[in-house]
């Protein structure tokens, strides 16, 4: 018979936010069962340092952690999110804002969207964007947080934080050492394996001994100390889809006004980003190096910047794509140990959150069950694909060839997943539902809309309706919104009123 002994010890290699969210929940989760939890990082190795947008789902983890959400702002230097404006990518010179959130109601069960590609088709300017409330506040500078009220156009949004990664990984470290989880400085020198099963039994550590475990959980970052270094996994590269393997981040001052959203801007081999924090802007240059050397990379990022630099620009490499087992043997690989895409849509950390959800779900004892393995490393590579399919979007639904990396995205041969969607949408304007998906129709629609991918049909059930019917209500939905947006407060005004304010103050007037 099977040995279903559970698992008494867990022990979680890294100390980046992987590393301390996974002993966070961990902790919190298994609280009350006799199971430890160590944690081993190196100070000396350092964190990747980069990571300072998340999604809305952010919040949930928060919240079953107990975390109070002012504390954790103040704690770590946050602003709040509402979505992501993306600039001069459809055309130089275009810009639309991703929401976290939707565009008007849908009327007789038909989205929106299809009333107001009718309303197109007829000749009216209207933006979409004027139909969704999380982007006017958005454009405004304003936030407050959804109300309770369903009917209300202030319930029809999400929002997520920009903060200091860093600062968020010490601050779960404070929780989870209060929660009995034991912290070693030191690095991992040597890993032992079980001859038989493969298994690994212990970590060496310089100078402080060998730590073993039941389950180990690998958050070492790009390097994957146990899940590649040990186990050999092997990693599925998807550069072919997503080529850009390098970055250069720098922060700069906090000036003007705290915009409650990210920026993406493309280049000519990549992108920018902008994340408002309360003590600083993250910034930085996401690029692929056969299009760009790193020296004219470095330029075109500073050239860029808005504000004055807080400290030297620093370089980072990688390889897009996933680890073939998220899950190995007694090793579970989270965070950039398991596989990385490069951060447009700020999923990183999202993806340490399903790593960490699905594992508690399918937490084993020490037979280590094949077929929970298995579920696990497909639930997860899912989570990865789907991301992945996205993103690309991004790429593909341009019209930009002004430069070698946008020609390189009109011949590119699409995974199937992806290219099924773009069809169904361009040929019959609809959103084919993935299982699995991150980002839900409103997501696409951003996306496709804000790219100028129009669709060639509209659902024919939005002309069950008058067109002066169908104007009139997407004129009071504009109003609405407006409305709404007039009485919100200032994003800073509303961080300062909840408590959350950490720095802010100091910021103003520069
Ligand atoms: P790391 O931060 O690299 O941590 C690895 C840990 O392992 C460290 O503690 C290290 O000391 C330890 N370690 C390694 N080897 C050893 C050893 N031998 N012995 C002991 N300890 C060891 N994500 C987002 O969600 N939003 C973003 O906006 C975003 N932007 C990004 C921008 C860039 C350019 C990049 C590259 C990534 C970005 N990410 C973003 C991803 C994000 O940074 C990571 O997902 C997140 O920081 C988690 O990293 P990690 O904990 O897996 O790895």
């Amino acid at each position: 018979m099977a040995d279903t002994v559970p698992i008494s010890s867990v022990c979680i290699v890294g100390g980046g936010t992987a590393g301390w969210m996974a002993a966070a929940a961990l902790s919190n989760k298994l609280a009350g069962l006799p199971v430890t939890i160590s944690l081993i990082e190196s100070a000396e190795i350092g964190t990747v340092g980069v990571g300072e947008a998340t999604l809305p789902h952010i919040r949930a983890f928060n919240d079953a952690l107990g975390i109070e959400e002012a504390e954790m702002m103040r704690a770590t230097e946050a602003t709040f999110k509402l979505g992501i404006e993306f600039c001069d990518w459809g055309r130089l010179g275009d810009r639309y804002i991703h929401p976290f959130g939707d565009y008007g109601p849908a009327i007789n069960d038909v989205p929106f969207y299809q009333y107001w590609l009718r309303l197109r088709r007829a000749g009216d300017q209207s933006r979409l964007d004027a139909h969704s409330y999380p982007i006017v506040a958005a454009e405004n500078g304003r936030f407050r947080r959804p109300s309770s009220d369903l009917a209300a156009v202030e319930s029809t949004f999400g929002y997520a934080y920009q903060f200091d990664a860093g600062l968020y990984a010490a601050f779960l470290r404070r929780y989870a050492e209060k929660k009995g989880v034991t912290r070693t400085e030191g690095k991992v020198v040597r890993v032992d394996r079980d001859g038989e099963t493969g298994h690994v039994r212990s970590v060496e550590v310089a100078e402080r001994g060998t730590i073993a475990a039941d389950l180990f959980i690998d958050c070492s970052g790009f390097r994957g100390l146990l899940i590649e270094g040990a186990l050999e996994t092997g990693y599925s590269d998807w550069s072919e889809w997503l080529p850009c393997n390098r970055a250069i981040a720098v922060p700069t001052e906090s000036c003007g006004v705290l915009r409650p959203f990210t920026r993406a801007t493309a280049r000519t081999a990549g992108w920018q980003w902008r994340i408002p924090l309360q003590h600083r802007v993250g910034n930085g240059h996401v690029y692929c190096s056969s299009f760009i050397s790193d020296d004219e990379a470095h330029d075109q990022l500073v050239t860029n910047l808005d504000a004055p630099m807080r400290a030297e620009p620093r370089r980072l490499s990688f390889t897009t794509g996933r680890r073939r087992l998220f899950w190995n043997k007694n090793v579970v690989a989270i965070g950039l140990a398991g596989g990385f895409l490069e951060p447009l849509e700020s999923t990183s950390i999202h993806l340490i959150q399903d790593g960490i959800t699905e594992l508690l779900a399918l937490f084993p004892d020490r037979a280590f069950a094949s077929c929970d393995i298995a579920e696990y490393n497909r639930r997860m590579g899912l989570h990865y694909e789907r991301i992945r399919d996205f993103l690309l979007l991004h790429y593909v639904a341009t019209q930009r060839t002004d430069s070698e990396m946008w020609r390189h995205f009109t011949d590119l041969r699409l995974p199937d997943s992806l290219s099924e969607r773009i069809e169904a949408w361009v040929t019959r304007g609809h959103l084919i539902r993935y299982e699995f998906g991150l980002f839900l129709p409103p997501s696409w629609i951003a996306v496709m809309l804000g790219q100028n991918l129009i669709p060639e049909r509209y659902d024919i059930r939005a002309e069950a309706m008058s067109h002066g019917a169908v104007s009139a209500k997407a004129a009071a939905v504009r109003e609405k919104v407006l409305s709404a947006v007039r009485q919100t407060p200032d994003h800073a005004a509303f961080i300062r009123q909840i408590g959350a304010a950490a720095s802010l103050a100091a910021a103003e007037g520069c």
